[in-house]
């Protein structure tokens, strides 16, 4: 298991030692605006646990911690209007490690809409 930094950003407003933007707050799952937006949707979805990255989350976070995360991210879409049912559509990323050029080490997903966002692997 990677050892979780206590003092990352996300860790600090999980604590609510700094302020957010809140969109969405469940027993696991907190989702916020970037606070460098890189779209008119730009939100970004973390689990309550310390988890470092997608693939630390997926094999060590609880199946409730899992369950409520992606439910809090179908949510999201709906409530930003950027499901498919809204015909408009989103992209959602993660970045992880190094390679990944991961910013923050608290697993986040990145949720982008509002424009189209273009074509990223090709
Ligand atoms: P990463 O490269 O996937 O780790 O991206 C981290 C993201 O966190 C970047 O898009 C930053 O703009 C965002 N970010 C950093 N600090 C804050 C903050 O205090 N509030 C909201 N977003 C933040």
């Amino acid at each position: 298991m990677p050892t979780y930094d206590e003092s990352n950003i996300f860790a600090r407003i999980l604590r609510g030692e700094i302020p957010n933007q809140t969109v969405l707050e469940t027993e696991h799952t907190l989702a916020f605006r970037d606070i460098r937006p890189q779209a008119p949707v730009h939100v970004l979805v973390i689990p309550k646990g310390a988890y470092v990255s997608y693939d630390d989350f997926a094999a060590n976070a609880s199946d409730a911690e899992i369950l409520d995360f992606n439910r809090a991210v179908a949510r999201l879409t709906r409530e930003l209007g950027v499901d498919l049912d809204s015909g408009q559509g989103f992209r959602a990323i993660t970045n992880a490690g190094a390679h990944g050029v991961q910013e923050v080490p608290h697993f986040h997903l990145h949720i982008l809409g509002g424009r189209n966002i273009g074509r990223m692997i090709q």
